[in-house]
């Protein structure tokens, strides 16, 4: 029988896509604004394609795009990208659809956490920006355990603090190397969520397009 429920944060609760896009185009826009030559539908493909090849977060993103785009750095017109980025990306953080919805049913008959690789500060802003910080029992980050996953310290303190056995507890995540892989190892259900567009392969027991299906699984 199913006590407890485990998620992972990024990408799996959190919406980063939708941030990444929303703060990529303020970034852009400011950046026009103070001098870039380059049509925005241009600048956005551009972007995402350096994100694709550098990872995405890549913190140097801004000077590779403009050289690429300009063939230099112009700093006034980098820090105008940096500023209407980060405008955006601290102010902004979406769940995905349905998140709340499905978190707040689950909670009436299950134990809910979190297990994430994010500083334990990070962590918190993100949940307290989706207004979903009273949504968990124990909130498991970095600074917990100080180990990675797909590091079993963090699930197995977990399993500790929600007082259940690996047997009786799902794991949701959206990297089958970091969460379904070291949940499996332990005995967990596995959910994957496909949603979280992670590139990834691997094994899970169920994969899940949308957050809600959760509620038909377990
Ligand atoms: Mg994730």
């Amino acid at each position: 029988m199913i006590k407890a429920v485990i998620f992972d944060l990024d990408n799996t609760l959190i919406d980063f896509v939708k941030m990444k896009k929303l703060a990529v185009e303020a970034a852009i826009d400011a950046m026009i604004d103070n001098g870039l030559k380059m049509e925005k539908k241009k600048a956005f493909k551009l972007m995402f394609k350096l994100y694709n090849a550098y990872g995405w977060e890549y913190q140097k993103i801004f000077g590779v795009f403009l050289k690429e785009a300009t063939g230099k750095v112009d700093y006034k017109i980098l820090a105008a990208g940096i500023v209407g980025y980060k405008r955006i990306k601290e102010g902004l953080i979406y769940p995905y659809p349905g998140t709340i919805d499905t978190l707040t049913k689950l909670k009436k008959n299950y134990k809910l956490a979190i297990v994430s690789d994010a500083p334990r500060i990070q962590a918190w802003t993100r949940l307290v920006s989706m207004n979903m910080q009273d949504m968990f029992d124990y909130v498991i980050t970095f600074n917990d355990t100080h180990v990675k996953k797909p590091g079993l310290a963090p699930y197995k303190l977990a399993l500790k603090k929600l007082n259940v056995k690996s047997n009786e507890t799902v794991m949701i995540g959206d990297c089958y190397k970091r969460d379904m892989a070291p949940a499996r190892r332990l005995g967990m259900m596995t959910v994957f969520a496909k949603y979280g567009e992670s590139k990834s392969k691997g094994k899970a027991d169920y994969i899940i397009n949308d957050i809600s299906e959760l509620l038909k699984i377990i």
